[in-house]
């Protein structure tokens, strides 16, 4: 079965269903309002007890920032709105049940219907509330999770952060649920807690037994029920794999990026929305080499204005605490549509009015867009990067349009970092042919080899058609990246990687022999690429970036890779 992988790793275990109460009651009038006020006080009261316990353990087992989240659980049960509310109801003769039910009902459909994921996710931070008063109010005795015995994997239909505050880590090896996703609260902890979970298995509570043989695949996504001894096997052999390497890595956290002799790198994360930029820092990212605002842009019916871009921005400014931000201004086209801005179909979108060409000609949407960068850099140590550059031209443009929304934010009094840097990415061809002339005109380069390997190539990263030609390891591609590291060292500029290349282990020694100096890649491979690094000194790298740069063809220079790791 298939779901979502929120937790890496592989859980071998039997399962534990964690049945949902039935919560049915039928309402009744009360005549002593005043007792059942009192009732219902006494049970918001035994809940705040029980969640401060639970917050507690979770101190333990998870870490402050994880107990934080039970604690929230208090303060909505204690918001002096809600509580006024219910006691109006039960004053009016309401059982306390229905008086409780009806205003958690009302936050929940309120904060479900938000559109960002934080508000919505107060919707089920509410639920957890309810059920929570609700089942004391009621009398009900759950499955207890802190009893659950040694090898147990929890399959719920929604696994709430008060029943992962009850997980003993040590005995549940995995967590199954019918919802959820990588951003819920309960996603989060399974993670913190280190415990292979997959989500969003809509047929779990109807398929398992209690007590079955099952096999949770975290990273994967993927669940097996009542496995043969050929798969409990090989899944154990893939647990043993996926621990000695985790372990490998956790010796990497907090450590900077170094290599064999010492020479230190950035090593900074991609992220695509705002919120990510505490993935990058729970990744052990050292900031955001590239934020992809076209995801801002995707995510609504319209122009994001500039007061929303400025908070999202700050947003992750904030969160960087100083470290580098690299704002990617809008690269819209290709294979990234934005159906609102209405841009028509053409015969060949990836060479077509995109990017940084439709941004230099729709200035007031570019202006908002730059002036919602700069305010931000007010919070943090932000740039700005031009996408799909081809020609100088596009550069000055773009930078004299910087000046313009700078001179307008002195104008109008509004605060903002004066010595902002403005860098571009070498992703086509024809910037990297002139990546000395580019160098010239801006602070900093980012390779985006997604592109550059399509463009150098002419080969669509989409089409698998032409997939064969469509590889990194191309001599011209590596040409073309050598060149480019070349141009900005020779002109004194730092130049990063920010296409998916920076995380491959054969690119590495090659990427550290030409002198490139921040790599950029997803959060999850953090650890894993600071590894790579500090496995190459600059002379072994070199012997092996000549070898590779000797050959004719893509698949001795990836033989030849393949061999040195
Ligand atoms: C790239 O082209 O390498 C890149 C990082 O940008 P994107 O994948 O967003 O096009
Ligand atoms: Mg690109």
């Amino acid at each position: 079965m298939k779901g979502i992988g929120v937790s890496g790793g592989i859980g071998i275990g039997k399962v534990l269903r964690i049945e949902e109460h039935s919560l049915t009651y039928t309402p009744y009038t009360v005549t002593d309002t005043a007792a059942e006020t009192t009732r219902f006080h006494e049970a918001v009261e035994k809940f705040c007890d029980n969640t401060a316990q639970q917050a507690e353990a979770l101190k333990v087992s998870a870490g402050e920032k994880e107990a934080e989240i039970m604690l929230g659980h208090i303060s909505i049960v204690k918001d002096p709105f809600l509580l006024g509310e219910v006691d109006k109801l039960i004053g009016g003769g309401q059982c306390a049940e229905a008086s409780f039910e009806s205003m958690c009902d009302m936050f929940i459909s309120i904060f479900a219907a938000a559109e960002d994921d934080v508000t919505r996710q107060r919707a089920a931070d509410v639920r957890d509330v309810k059920t929570g008063v609700l089942s004391i109010l009621l009398g009900i005795n759950e499955v207890k999770i802190s009893e659950a015995p040694a090898g147990t994997v929890l399959c719920a239909a929604e696994l709430t952060p008060s029943m992962i505050a009850e997980i003993k880590k040590e005995n549940i090896v995995g967590i199954v649920t019918a919802t959820g996703s990588t951003t819920s609260h309960s996603a989060i902890l399974a993670r913190v807690l280190e415990i292979p979970a997959v989500m969003s298995v809509p047929d779990i509570m109807t398929s398992v037994q209690n007590g079955e043989d099952i096999i949770v695949d975290g990273s994967k996504g993927a669940i097996i029920l009542s496995p043969d001894e050929t798969a409990l096997q090989t899944y154990a052999a893939k647990r043993e794999k996926f621990l000695q390497e985790r372990k490998e890595l956790e010796k990497y956290r907090g450590k900077p990026t170094v290599s064999a002799d010492g020479t230190a790198y950035e090593l900074v994360c991609n992220i695509g929305k705002p919120e990510d930029a505490a993935k990058a820092m729970d990744g052990d990212g050292e900031g955001v080499g590239l934020f992809r605002t076209e995801f801002l842009f995707m995510d609504k019916t319209s122009v994001p204005t500039e007061e929303e871009q400025f908070k999202a921005y700050q947003q992750a400014a904030i969160i960087l605490k100083g470290k580098p931000l690299i704002i990617r201004t809008l690269d819209i086209g290709g294979d990234k549509d934005i159906p609102y801005l209405g841009l028509a179909k053409e015969e060949n979108p990836f060479m077509g009015f995109r990017a940084i060409r439709y941004c230099l000609k729709n200035r007031d949407l570019f202006k908002t867009q730059l002036r919602a960068i700069l305010r931000a850099s007010a919070f943090g140590n932000v740039s700005i990067m031009f996408p799909l550059i081809t020609c100088v031209e596009e550069v000055r443009e773009g930078k004299a349009l910087v000046e313009e929304c700078k001179a307008e934010l002195t104008a109008e009094n509004i605060a903002f970092d004066e010595k902002i840097k403005v860098g571009i990415m070498t992703e086509t061809a024809a910037s990297g042919i002139i990546a000395d002339l580019l160098a010239k005109e801006c602070d900093f380069f980012s390779i985006g080899t997604n592109d550059l390997t399509g463009y150098t190539m002419a080969a669509d990263r989409g089409n698998s058609d032409v997939s064969y030609l469509y590889s990194v390891l191309q001599p011209s591609v590596l040409r073309m990246i050598k060149s480019i590291i070349e141009a900005a060292r020779q002109n004194h500029i730092p130049v990063g990687m920010c296409g998916e290349a920076a995380a491959d282990p054969n690119m590495i020694p090659l990427l550290i022999s030409f002198g490139l100096t921040e790599f950029s890649v997803s959060a999850p491979s953090v650890l894993r690429v600071r590894k790579y690094i500090a496995g190459w000194t600059k002379e072994k790298a070199d012997a092996v970036a000549a070898k590779a740069m000797s050959f004719a063809t893509q698949k001795e220079v990836a033989d030849f890779l393949n061999s040195q790791r």
